[in-house]
This record gives C-alpha cells, structure tokens and sequence, in this order.
C-alpha cells in the first residue's frame, strides 16, 4: 500500500488529491485558489502547498502533472535534478503552464525533502504521433531550431479513457481503434490505435483544433497578422483575444460556458445558437477526419463537463454521422480522473518493484 499524493499545479490554483495505490481508493482532496494574488493568503506555490500537506498525512510519494515535456520527455520520469533541468528547458515553450508546475516541484522537494516525486507529462501520450502528422508544412528549420510541431495536450486525459474504454468493451486496448474527445473549457480530440495516439486536435499549444471556451481553435494563420495590422495591436494582445476572447465566448457575445448558451439558445437567442452550431460542426469534422486516420472506428468516447453531462450535445455530434460505415461503432461516455492516472503511473514507476 502506498499514499500517493497528486499535485496539479496551476499558475493560480493547486488541486490535489491523496490516494492510496494499488487500490485507488481516494481518501481526500481539495482545491487552493488564488495562489500568488493580490491579498491572498497564500503568498506562492510553497505556501499553499505546506497548507495542503499540513491537510494530509503519511504521504509516501507525489505525483505532479506537468503540462509539457516536449520530446524529451515520452513517458513519465522520477523527479531528480536533471528532470527538473528537462521541464526547465521546456518552460520557453511552454510559458503558461511549465512555470507553474515546477513551482509545485520546488515545493515539494523544500517541504517533503526524501519523498520521490514523479512528473506525469500532459504530452508524453501523443509522442507517439508519426512524423508525417506532426510536422507542420512550415520551413522544416523552424522544427529543427525552434522545436515548432504538433506536440498535443490533454494526453492524461486520453490515455485514461482509452483505458477505461478497453475495460468496457472487454477487448485489449491492442486490437481497439477509438476517437476520444475531450470536451471541457479546453477540448481535444484524439484518434487511437492500438492504445497509442496517432493524431490529435491540439497542437504546439493548445490553441489548435477544435472551437472552445475562449479559444479559437484551426484559423487561417494569415488572418492573425491581417487583424494585428488592421486593429494595431501587439502580438501579446493578440495572442490573448484567440486565447481567452474567442470561441464559444468569442461568437456568442454571451458566455463560455455551454450550459448558459444552451438555455439562451433555446430561448431563442441566434448568436448562442451559432455558436453551439459551430462548436458541433468542427468536432463532426474531426471524427471524419479521424475515421479516415483510423480506417475503422470500435468506439467514439466522450469526456469532461461538455462530453460528461451534456447529451444534447453528444446527440448532435453523433446524428448521423456513422452511417455509412458497415460496422457502427459503440458510443460510450466515461468521466475523465486525469489525478487517478497520474496516481497509476507514480505507483508504476516507483511504488512496484522492477
Ligand atoms: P475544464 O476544462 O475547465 O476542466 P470542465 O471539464 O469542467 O472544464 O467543462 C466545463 C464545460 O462543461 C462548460 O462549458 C460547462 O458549461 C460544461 N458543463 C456542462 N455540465 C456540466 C456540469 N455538470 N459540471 C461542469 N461543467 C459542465
């Protein structure tokens, strides 16, 4: 039995959960707002973590989600000094995220001096994405110098549903071809063969893909620097309106949230329609594109507040959609326990003996 602690870390909140591994059995968890603001109590990342461990007792290892490890880092890794180096690294490309998650890191090793400490990589399932899918048609260079590619993210989130899905269906993850969306504020899609990642919707940042809360989603890259011109603005700002000022929020004029758009929606209001419509349409588009990717489809899964509880939603996306194929696949919905899978690795990697 092993009390593994899971930290994720974000640049103004830490969530947490404490399991007890190999049983997965949750004995508590919690949520720390406000980290780093103005009149908050906690001042950083040290001082609501030590009120996270002061809440929880006996914690045997930690588990930390890390939200990009590049190509360095394809599975998860015991936090040492030359990981810590590695997400470092990868902190230029990922300046959102990468930060805060290391922070936690930091934390911990200051607070629980001794206790192993695994990073699981929001990535690290996608790197199994072949070449052909992850290259940009960009001056190749830029891959080279700049590390420009796909790298996806949500991979947590996927890998555990695919699993799940394998559970399911009573049929090894090996002989499985599965398209899993991830729908939430951020949402995702990826397409799954044989338990790996073949393609997904997210990109270099998790700006790409589908249309989400506030994110756009697939543009036309030439009209970022045609409105930049246009509307004199700076390359921060713009990166901030396709990041929180676009999508559903974006083309309602209303809201981000799918629950309050669906009630204006069926009151009536066109722009909130619009905007589901959109949200729908683009999700279609991918699972052609996928089933295309796959050559087949066992099972289309849903997850995550949208994917989870919404089957208005999931009754659009699916209307229709297979039927031309011979063999209709199963349509399945699973609640995502993202904390759950980082808990399985840490136990995988350090709490079994190898
Ligand atoms: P995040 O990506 O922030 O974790 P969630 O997975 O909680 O987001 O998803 C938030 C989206 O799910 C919102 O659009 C919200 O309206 C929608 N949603 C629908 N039903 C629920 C529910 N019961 N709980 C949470 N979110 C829900």
């Amino acid at each position: 039995m092993m009390k593994i602690l899971v930290i994720n870390s974000g640049s103004s909140s830490i969530k947490y959960k404490l399991f007890d591994m190999p049983a997965e059995l949750l004995i508590s968890k919690g949520t720390l707002e406000h980290i780093g603001e103005k009149g908050s109590k906690f001042a950083d990342h040290y001082s609501g973590l030590k009120t996270i461990l002061e809440k929880v007792d006996s914690v045997q290892a930690i588990g930390h989600r890390v939200v990009h490890g590049a190509e360095k880092f394809k599975k998860p890794a015991q936090v040492n000094a030359k990981v810590i180096n590695g997400i470092k690294e990868c902190c230029a490309i990922a300046p959102l995220h990468n930060p805060a998650n290391l922070s936690g890191i930091l934390a911990c090793q200051k607070l629980l001096p001794g206790v192993k400490q695994v990073a699981v990589f929001d990535t690290a399932f996608h790197q199994s994405i072949p070449e052909h899918a992850y290259i940009y048609g960009l001056p190749y260079d830029y891959y080279q110098r700049l590390k420009i590619r796909k790298y996806g993210f949500h991979g947590t989130s996927h890998e555990y549903i695919a699993a799940e899905a394998g559970r399911i269906l009573k049929k090894p993850l090996k002989k499985l071809k599965l398209i899993s969306c991830h729908l939430g504020n951020g949402c995702s899609i990826t397409a799954i063969d044989k338990g790996k990642s073949v393609d997904t919707s997210m990109g270099f940042t998790p700006l790409e893909g589908l249309v989400m809360g506030t994110r756009c989603g697939d543009v036309d890259p030439a009209l970022v620097t045609h409105i930049m011109g246009k509307e004199k603005i700076s390359s921060h700002e713009m990166e901030r309106i396709l990041n929180k000022e676009s999508g559903l929020k974006g083309i309602s004029g209303i809201s981000n949230d799918m629950r309050s758009l669906e009630i204006k929606a069926n009151a009536g209001n066109r722009r909130a329609r619009l905007a589901i419509d959109i949200f729908v349409y683009r999700i279609r588009k991918y699972i052609g594109a996928y089933l295309s990717v796959l050559g087949g489809l066992d099972a289309l899964i849903f997850t995550a507040g949208i994917g989870e509880n919404q089957a208005s939603v999931r009754s659009r996306i699916c209307s229709g959609l297979f039927r031309y194929l011979r063999k209709k696949p199963a349509i399945i919905v699973i609640p995502t326990n993202e904390e759950l899978m980082i808990a399985r690795q840490a136990y995988k990697l350090i709490g079994t003996p190898r």
